[in-house]
């Protein structure tokens, strides 16, 4: 019922039927009194015990239209997986089998049954996106900026020198002596000119979830 009113099941965290809570198994009569209420930013306040959603989800999968929340949720070393090419079928299918939450501005996809974390997001504005999930899913104290590949999402490595030599341009052979390398693709990272990007952008994060808490 909730859901035809086009409310997905992954924002509901509390119904009461007649000032009662229920679950989503719960069969609603007629001439009953329904009170519907999203995950609470601020700690949950009404029958803390029958809250439907789960905020401690630390893994993701996005779908294929969000490559800038993406790759600021990587940069601060979140996990989140996202295939450009992936369709509806494969997301519900990640984000059941590896406990996934799905992050989408796709309503129906998140109806899916089989979907049972997920997030819909509000904004179209990668930043203002990256910061309602680090919100919603409380992950502000798991945020460690450069520790995952922004391409694949796999954990970096440090590297030595002489191992990622050949992959690096002359000017920084000369000026770059530490390295860190993704075993997932072999993308090699070190502290060049796009690093001073990367970390503003690190910090342009921190300050909006500063300013908004
Ligand atoms: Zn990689």
């Amino acid at each position: 019922m909730i859901e035809a009113c086009g409310v997905p099941h992954t924002e509901v965290d509390l119904i009461l039927v007649n000032g009662q809570p229920v679950n989503f198994a719960g069969i609603l009569t007629q001439d009953v009194g329904v009170d519907v209420y999203p995950p609470s930013e601020t700690g949950s306040l009404l029958f803390p015990e029958d809250r439907l959603q789960v905020r401690n989800i630390e893994k993701f999968v996005a779908d294929g239209h969000l490559g800038k929340l993406v790759r600021d949720l990587r940069l601060l070393g979140i996990d989140v997986t996202c295939d450009p090419a992936a369709e509806d079928r494969q997301l519900v299918t990640t984000s059941s089998n590896e406990e996934r939450a799905l992050l989408t501005r796709d309503r129906r996809l998140l109806m899916h049954a089989a979907v049972r974390h997920g997030y819909y997001l509000r904004s179209q504005n990668p930043l203002e996106q990256t910061i309602e999930v680090l919100r919603r899913f409380d992950l502000g104290s798991r945020v460690t900026p450069f520790s995952r590949c922004l391409r694949c999402n796999a954990l970096l490595e440090p590297a030595k020198k002489a191992e990622v030599l050949d992959q690096l341009e002359p000017l920084t052979k000369i000026y770059y002596e530490q390295f860190r390398r993704c075993p997932g693709c072999g993308q090699v990272y070190w502290s060049g000119s796009h690093f001073d990007k990367l970390r503003a952008r690190v910090e342009e994060v921190r300050a909006s979830l500063a300013d908004q808490s």
